[in-house]
């Protein structure tokens, strides 16, 4: 079992790199974005709940994304591992995760920290928005989510440091270069 949370700030590559990832390590991504996405594309009652919330960059309540993710995780009970992107966004979210995986004898084995300076976000996601159409990434929504990441989710990086789960990966430079550097963190632990 191989555990990962690949974190970092919207636009720093998680979606990019987990891609290459689930491939290398035959690892199953989880991404909440997705799920969260997924509803509101099929107007499920979860969907119609989270919708506005997405539509302005704020997060989705903690009990409702807890819930979601670990009914997803138990969907794959075979699973060689998971690929958590975009989840734990708070504290409260991490510890609901080591609650839950302790539960079935597992735990997270590695924090990946994709490190991108807020400039650098800034000007991907303006990129990513010309192209995708994505409704949360016009200008105004992207302040509030890199908000919400700089004044919430980056307090989960202690929790995992105390953990001493951390690696931090420079999230800046050639796609191939960082995948390459994430292999070098992760190989010692699959070997
Ligand atoms: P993402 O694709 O990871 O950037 O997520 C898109 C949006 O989904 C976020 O801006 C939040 O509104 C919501 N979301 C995704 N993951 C979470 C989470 N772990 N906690 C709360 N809200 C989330």
């Amino acid at each position: 079992m191989l555990n990962i949370v690949l974190f970092g700030p919207p636009g720093a590559g998680k979606g990019t790199q987990s891609e290459r990832l689930i491939e290398k390590y035959g690892l199953i991504h989880l991404s909440t974005g997705d799920m969260f996405r997924m509803h509101i594309s099929n107007d499920t009652e979860l969907g119609k709940q989270v919708k506005q919330i997405l539509a302005d960059g704020m997060l989705v309540p903690d009990s409702i994304t807890i819930d979601m993710l670990e009914e997803e995780v138990s969907q794959h009970p075979n699973a060689k591992g998971f690929i958590f992107d975009g989840f734990p966004r708070t504290v409260a979210q991490a510890e609901a995760l080591d609650a839950y995986l302790a539960g079935k004898g597992q735990q997270i084995d590695m924090v990946l920290q994709l490190d991108v300076p807020e400039e650098t976000i800034k000007e991907r996601i303006e990129l990513r928005r010309q192209s995708s159409g994505r409704a949360d990434d016009d200008a105004e929504k992207l302040l509030k989510r890199i908000d919400e990441y700089f004044s919430k989710t980056i307090h989960v990086l202690p929790y995992y440091k105390d953990q001493q789960k951390v690696t931090t990966i420079n999230g800046v430079g050639e796609i191939d270069a960082i995948s390459d550097l994430l292999y070098a963190s992760i190989d010692p632990h699959v070997a």
